[in-house]
């Protein structure tokens, strides 16, 4: 039984659109709006004027806007914050900020995601296996749930009045409460998930008013059915979404229900979704696979088959991509239609705002809008036939071909390299040996201290490295400016007395952007932003063909920073793994490959930095856990070529060179043992925040090796005092034993003030000798 009023799914659709803007317009509004420069009704203005080019964009090119095609997906910050704001479930410190029916006005939202003085904001955490971080909400037993901000319905109205039908986008209700986590009073045996009825009934209100609106469909997101890693048990998850869509479903006069769960396979949560009363399931077919099996309940529901990557910016082979659609026509659905495995905003909006790309490599690239056409394409050739889209199935086989054979993208000598490795390739000495020849050469005192890289890069460096861009400084100003830098910052460091010194890595954009213009096999983009948190973006890379270094990158920065001191001075480097993380990455081999290839490019230099006398290499691999797949059954494989690629970095040098690296968090839990594959001789992880908790884990693994915790969180303007710092390495030595324990902050300091940071390590440094003096 359905209240629903029966209209059928448009055969075309995607999940979602990117939402910052071409040119970044919304971060640029909200950012001049915190800064005081502009009214909440100027950012408005500035939204509203991109939500309508959006739906202008996507009428052009092909997705109908009389039938609801068109996602109404739009966020100020953040799609998470968004349903807390219409269930009025903000926490209690920001309590003041909500107006009598719960609702937060731009200001107010915005100090949510942000905090203010003592207040923190929510939490940031990734966002499944992407780059892009999500505000975690805080629902306790005391929570109040109402219907407080009916934005989505707004909307949709505009939209409406403009002529267009589009279809509200929300994160479902069993995945919000799933992503949430505990309020900080709540009872040890609390989960958010026991909220379940009370913000099903608001759902269920918000479901009623867009219906009344004139919604027709709405799309509920609930990726978190194809994850393992959320807390939530699978059974317990189960019953949240029979129960969830029991009470959606059974809104009188609602819109048509249309359940989307990207980033991966749905496996034992299909025939859960399958069996509740929702009118329509999208499904990902590109991370995850297609049903072999008939699945009771399918039969009455719409399926969306999410075959174009929302997640990856290649071509589609669309003639490829149709035969997947067509095997799902066994399962006898009540229908099949065409979508993106994710929403689009996680790619950049058109490859034609690349000028400067190689055609031949933009001819292989659909960003967002390409891929719209591409849906378009297969919608039509699903309910016309191939001979409809005839021509378009060539262009796109003939990109795929061009891609197969064009140069640079199979090279045969990087191939000959990594099939000649042997497993000696991967190993470096003994733990022992090399700890007793790096203690010889480094001659370090007890708890080591240094930092994790990147010193504040200030208004000077960025206008520098702009300029030369432009080409107003020549190479030689810029490197002069860069080098003055250099010395500046060794200067400060060997004043505040640090053991182990860095160069500040002026010279680079960005960690990942600075080896992908200095390797073969990477381009660059000039426009391809993406959203990473609220306005925060990042222009990730494209790793398009074979990689290898053709000239060593950091190794002169390095010789001309260890020349002004004589203490070590750490070479820097980004590891495989996040390279690939945060790039665009080939999808036609596997990604061990890859990874391997960007291993022995790195080993290359790493080799050289050693042989320029540097003794200490720290390659920061930051996204280790970002890439681990969403399901337990694949962990085990990507921990082997991710471990691998690193171990192939690093384990060409001598005992008595020192290999750190460095990881952005703490939470261990699932990849402990790959930590301990890596096989680095000092590993600095996150830990101020949550006060050394992690060393007891460390400790009880009986973890050999060298640990730097971080005892000063980097993320907050906040200068810790010496006492807090002192407190902290108390603990830690406590926890572990000195020999193991080296001192440094979070992570890098590029985006801190130096006012901040060089009383943060002088209060470090005091607190260190503090401490060594009571060993
Ligand atoms: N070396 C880098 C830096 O200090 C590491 C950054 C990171 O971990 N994200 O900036
Ligand atoms: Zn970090």
């Amino acid at each position: 039984m359905t209240h629903a009023r029966l209209v059928e799914f448009p055969a075309g659709s995607v999940l979602g659109y990117p939402r910052i803007g071409p040119r970044r317009e919304l971060k640029k509004a909200l950012e001049a709006f915190w800064a005081g420069r502009s009214t909440a009704d100027e950012v408005e203005a500035v939204a509203a004027d991109l939500r309508r080019r959006t739906r202008t964009r996507l009428a052009e090119l092909g997705l109908r806007t009389d039938v609801p095609a068109i996602p109404s997906a739009f966020s100020f910050y953040d799609h998470v914050l968004d349903a807390s704001a219409v269930l009025g479930a903000v926490p209690a410190r920001f309590a003041d900020l909500q107006d009598e029916r719960g609702g937060l006005d731009l200001a107010g939202y915005s100090t949510v995601a942000r905090g203010r003085g003592d207040d923190l904001p929510l939490e940031m955490t990734k966002w499944f296996d992407t780059n892009y971080h999500y505000l975690v909400p805080e629902i306790g037993p005391e929570t109040t749930f109402r219907y407080a901000s009916d934005r989505p319905v707004r909307e949709f109205a505009e939209a409406l009045a403009d002529g267009v039908l589009t279809r509200p986008v929300l994160v479902g209700p069993v995945t919000f409460l799933a992503l949430a986590k505990a309020t900080e009073g709540a009872p040890d045996d609390f989960s958010p998930i026991d909220r379940l009825a009370d913000v099903a009934a608001v759902y269920a209100e918000v479901l009623a008013d867009l219906a009344e609106a004139g919604a027709t469909w709405v799309q509920l997101d609930e990726p978190a059915l194809v994850s393992d890693s959320i807390e939530v048990p699978a059974e317990r998850l189960y019953a949240a979404v029979v129960e969830a869509y029991k009470t959606l479903t059974a809104v009188p006069n609602r819109p048509a229900i249309l359940v989307a769960a990207p980033y991966g396979d749905l496996g034992a949560a299909l025939p859960v979704l399958a069996a509740t009363d929702v009118e329509a399931i999208a499904i990902d077919l590109v991370k995850g696979s297609a049903p072999t099996e008939l699945v009771p309940g399918l039969e009455t529901k719409t399926l969306v088959g999410g075959v174009i990557d929302g997640h990856n910016i290649w071509r589609a082979d669309l003639d490829a991509k149709l035969a997947i659609l067509e095997q799902l026509e066994f399962l006898g659905a009540g229908g099949l239609r065409v979508g993106t495995s994710t929403s689009l905003f996680h790619v950049p909006h058109d490859t034609a705002d690349e000028p400067q790309l190689d055609e031949t490599l933009k001819s292989w690239l659909a960003f967002a809008d390409q891929k719209v056409a591409e849906v378009v394409t297969l919608a039509e050739g699903l309910t016309e036939g191939r001979e409809a889209i005839h021509e378009q199935l060539l262009a796109a086989s003939d990109a795929v071909s061009s891609r197969r054979t064009a140069p640079g993208v199979v090279r045969p000598e990087v191939r000959e390299r990594t099939a000649a490795l042997t497993a000696d390739a991967f190993n470096r000495g003994d733990w022992d040996t090399r700890k007793e020849s790096q203690a010889a050469r480094l001659d370090l005192p007890p708890l080591p201290t240094t930092t994790i890289g990147s010193f504040p890069q200030t208004p000077e460096i960025r206008k520098a490295r702009a300029a030369f861009g432009k080409g107003e400084l020549t190479a030689e100003q810029y490197e002069d400016e860069m080098k003055a830098e250099i010395r500046r910052v060794v200067e400060l460091q060997e004043q505040i007395g640090l053991d182990v010194l860095v160069h500040g890595e002026p010279e680079r954009n960005d960690m990942v952007q600075y080896f992908a213009e200095n390797l073969d096999g990477f381009a660059v983009t000039q426009n391809g932003w993406v959203q990473s948190y609220g306005s925060r973006c990042t222009r990730p890379s494209i790793l398009w063909g074979d990689v290898s270094r053709p000239a060593p990158i950091t190794v002169a920065w390095a010789q001309y920073a260890q020349s002004l001191t004589e203490k070590p001075m750490k070479g820097m480097l980004t590891g495989p793994v996040t390279i690939l993380a945060w790039s665009f990455v080939r999808d036609d081999q596997p990604l061990g490959e890859t990874a391997n290839q960007v291993g022995l490019a790195l080993r290359d230099e790493i080799n050289d930095l050693e042989a320029a006398g540097i003794a200490i290499i720290q390659v920061d691999e930051p996204a280790l856990r970002e890439l681990l797949p969403l399901r337990a059954e694949d962990h085990e494989a990507y921990l082997q070529w991710s471990v691998n690629s690193f171990r192939l970095a690093t384990a060409g040098v001598r005992d008595d060179t020192q290999i750190h690296t460095h990881l952005c968090y703490s939470e261990f839990g699932q990849i402990m043992g790959a930590i301990d594959g890596l096989d680095a001789d000092v590993t600095s992880i996150e830990a101020a925040r949550s006060k050394m908790e992690i060393l007891g884990d460390i400790a009880a693994e009986g973890y050999p090796r060298g640990i730097g915790p971080g005892v000063y969180d980097i993320h907050s303007p906040r200068v810790p005092s010496e006492s807090e710092v002192t407190e902290l390495l108390t603990e830690a030595v406590k926890a572990l034993p000195v020999d193991q324990l080296w001192v440094n902050p979070d992570c890098g300091l590029k985006t801190r003030r130096y006012e901040e940071v060089s009383p943060s390590l002088e209060h470090i440094l005091a607190a260190t000798r503090t401490v060594r003096a009571t060993l």
